[in-house]
């Protein structure tokens, strides 16, 4: 059963992660159908392997050649799959780019995700950490997925409920983590849009366009406008966007810290917990543009780690948990990184 599947051994990763590092896989098999996932789960040697699932790499840490069998979810294909009052429901398999989807609906007048525009990766992988940026996460335009289980080898179909969003959290860095693989993403888009303006850095980026009405598209090319000037290009600079999460503490927590720091940055969340800003943090710790090794803080935006030429995994690693420790001795807050190590 194992020869029909394309399989590569030895493969080498390099191309396959944002950052750059190269890790090898003693199995590498570009899916892009459910039935391969039934095959490497009949097969009791491609069973037995440790398994990891891989959109566009870039959301990892490779700090190791991977000892088992890589499945990278290549399936594509994108289609309005039906509408009810207020929103048109479009599908798309996990191989799908993400800007590239958001380009496709906006380019189809669907609206809803543009303040999500530009980020890296795979449809596949957006529910994985409830992708978010300006305001919007893709929870608000979410209506299910269908996923296989590696387990029970079963294919099943999860509502917006069943998924457990939460900042950069779901269901599947959870109970379904190692288990479910995403085979595609369905989308509610609203009928009704109203552009989301709640960041400061996209009403800006419209006003200097002298946008009075700005539409969906507008405000897609404003936030592609933005983030390429703040954030390093992986195909230029490795990297895998922001490093940490900003962290969430208590009220009292964040007052003490302001009485100590009156310039801290927070934001107040709605159920009176507070989040800082991580990059502000690591900026106050004199992180920002410094190296450890090949691994270094970005010299624009300190939530940013980079590779600076041939850095391993173990070297961004080891970047962090410094910065973890600094952050901690100053502040009391232990920052939690936001891609996954492997
Ligand atoms: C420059 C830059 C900017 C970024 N900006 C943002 C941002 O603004 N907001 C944000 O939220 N994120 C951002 N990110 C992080 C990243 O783009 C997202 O997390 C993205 O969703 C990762 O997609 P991916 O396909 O590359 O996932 P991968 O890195 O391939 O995988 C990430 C995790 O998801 C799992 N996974 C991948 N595909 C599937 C699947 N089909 N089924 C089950 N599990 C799967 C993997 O096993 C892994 O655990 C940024 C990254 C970069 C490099």
């Amino acid at each position: 059963m194992k020869d029909t599947l394309p399989i590569q051994y030895d493969y080498s990763l390099r191309a396959n992660n944002t950052f750059g590092i190269d890790a090898k896989a003693h199995a590498y098999l570009p899916v892009d159908s459910v039935e391969m996932l039934e095959s490497v789960r009949r097969d009791a040697s491609l069973r037995a392997l440790p398994r990891m699932v891989l959109g566009g790499g870039s959301n990892i840490v490779l700090t190791r050649d991977f000892p088992g069998i890589v499945l990278h979810m290549c399936g594509k294909g994108i289609e309005v799959v039906g509408h009810d009052m207020n929103a048109t429901h479009v599908r798309a398999a996990a191989g799908e780019n993400w800007h590239g989807f958001v380009q496709w609906t906006l380019q189809n007048g669907l609206n809803g995700l543009e303040n999500l525009s530009l980020i890296p990766g795979s449809v596949g992988a957006a529910p994985i950490q409830n992708i978010g940026a300006y305001g919007v996460e893709i929870k608000d335009c979410f209506h299910e997925l269908t996923a296989f289980d590696l387990e029970s080898g079963r294919t099943f179909t999860i509502d917006k409920a069943g998924c457990a969003f939460g900042y950069r959290d779901s269901i599947f860095k959870r109970q379904l983590h190692d288990r479910a693989v995403i085979l595609d993403v369905t989308f509610a888009l609203p009928k009704q849009w109203r552009p989301n303006l709640q960041y400061a850095d996209v009403v800006q980026e419209i006003d200097a366009r002298k946008i009075a009405t700005p539409t969906a598209r507008d405000i897609s090319d404003a936030v592609i406008a933005i983030r390429t000037r703040k954030l390093p290009d992986p195909a230029v600079i490795g990297n895998a966007g922001s490093f940490f999460k900003n962290p969430i503490v208590s009220a009292a927590q964040r007052d003490a810290l302001l009485e100590r720091y009156p310039r801290m940055v927070s934001y107040a969340q709605s159920d009176e917990s507070c989040k800082l800003a991580a990059g502000w943090l690591i900026d106050q710790c004199g992180w920002k543009g410094r190296s450890l090794g090949r691994a270094g803080v970005y010299e624009k935006q300190a939530l940013v780690l980079v590779n600076r030429g041939g850095a391993s995994g173990r070297e961004v690693e080891r970047l962090a948990s410094a910065i973890q420790a600094d952050v901690k001795a100053k502040f009391g807050v232990m920052l939690e990184p936001e891609p996954v190590f492997v």
